[in-house]
């Protein structure tokens, strides 16, 4: 019997099965044991490609509270590897079952969570709030989000990537959240999304550099693949944690034509009923701008399935765009 001493992480458990693989230790020969200290698992001596869906359903089923989890994983993970690579399309396995049934479990018990954790935060007033000086200058905002710890998301960020642009601008973008560029070099909009949302500026004739750019979200979420870091959608629990910022940024610019792009933004600025797709392109009054309108997030457009889709979605942002230059004017 072999015992395996490990942090409850989907990542720990997935270096600690990789090497009981790679030793064919069969599932009825181990015992796993919970241990937060506990150190990482060594490297692998062989490689093992599974199903991305396994990994997936795996990563859910690793979030939830059963104990055995991580056994039930390991026993459709080494029947995957070593019997049938196709396990996951037999629903009636009852080794599948489970998987499905703590995944489930594990989404369930999330999505809990992150409404206690949003109802805490408007009750309470946590996330950012105490890390915003009252009554500052966009510089010295700007200088204390860089120590804020009012979510979890600053821990594996590179930095907090405040907003640019002069304190007298006009008009006002909101976008998401740093991107992989963005976290590196400390701006917001650089990165491929920010080339997008330039090009959409030049055709309607807004001037980048008379206005403020900035994002509901101050800090990068991603989840690493390999050596590449893929972007995560925030949470609403970080999105009202961090939401203090971006109030302050509005209050101090108070902006004549404030634009959200993109489906985060706008809920963290106009609210859950918003609806993107149907809403988009209407401009109207909020306690923000007297002229407010949301749109795509230029990283949208970068989604489109092809060329042909590409294009309409960029005609979308530009037509918005023109709006609210129409609005600024
Ligand atoms: S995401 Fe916002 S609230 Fe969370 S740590 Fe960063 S700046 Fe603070």
């Amino acid at each position: 019997m072999v015992t395996v001493e490990f942090e409850p992480t989907f990542e720990r458990w997935q270096a600690a099965a990789r090497a009981l693989l790679s030793d064919g230790v069969s599932p009825a020969d181990v015992e796993w044991r919970e241990r937060p200290d506990a150190p990482p698992a060594p490297r692998a001596s062989k490689f093992f490609r599974v199903p991305p869906r396994f990994l997936e359903l795996a990563r859910q089923a690793a979030t939830a509270s059963d104990p055995t989890r991580w056994g039930a994983l390991y026993d459709v993970l080494w029947r995957i590897v070593n019997e049938r690579r196709d396990l996951l399309d037999d629903r009636g396995d009852p080794g599948v079952r489970r998987l499905h049934g703590l995944a489930a479990q594990g989404r369930r018990e999330a999505e809990q969570a992150e409404r206690q954790e949003v109802l805490r935060l408007q009750a309470e007033g946590g996330g950012a709030a105490a890390f915003v000086p009252a009554d500052a200058d966009l510089a010295t905002l700007a200088k204390a989000a860089k120590q804020c710890r009012g979510c979890p998301l600053y821990h594996d960020a590179t930095q907090t990537v405040f907003g640019r642009g002069p304190a007298d601008a006009r008009v006002v973008l909101v976008g998401e959240q740093p991107g992989d560029q963005e976290d590196r070099r400390d701006a917001p909009f650089v990165g491929p999304a920010g080339e997008v949302l330039d090009r959409a500026l030049r055709d309607v004739g807004i001037d980048r550099d008379a206005i403020y750019v900035t994002n509901a979200v101050k800090h990068f979420k991603f989840v690493l693949r390999g050596k590449r870091r893929i972007h995560q959608t925030p949470r609403l629990s970080e999105i009202v944690a961090c939401r203090p910022w971006v109030e302050a940024e509005l209050a101090r610019l108070t902006p004549e034509t404030l634009v959200c792009l993109g489906a985060t933004a706008a809920r963290a600025l106009l609210g859950d009923d918003f609806r993107l797709m149907r809403d988009r392109g209407r401009v109207f009054s909020t306690r923000w701008a007297p002229q407010t309108l949301a749109t795509l997030h230029p990283s949208a457009v970068l989604r489109g399935e092809d060329a042909a889709a590409q294009e309409r979605l960029y005609g979308m942002l530009v037509e918005d765009l023109r709006l609210a230059a129409g609005a600024a004017r």
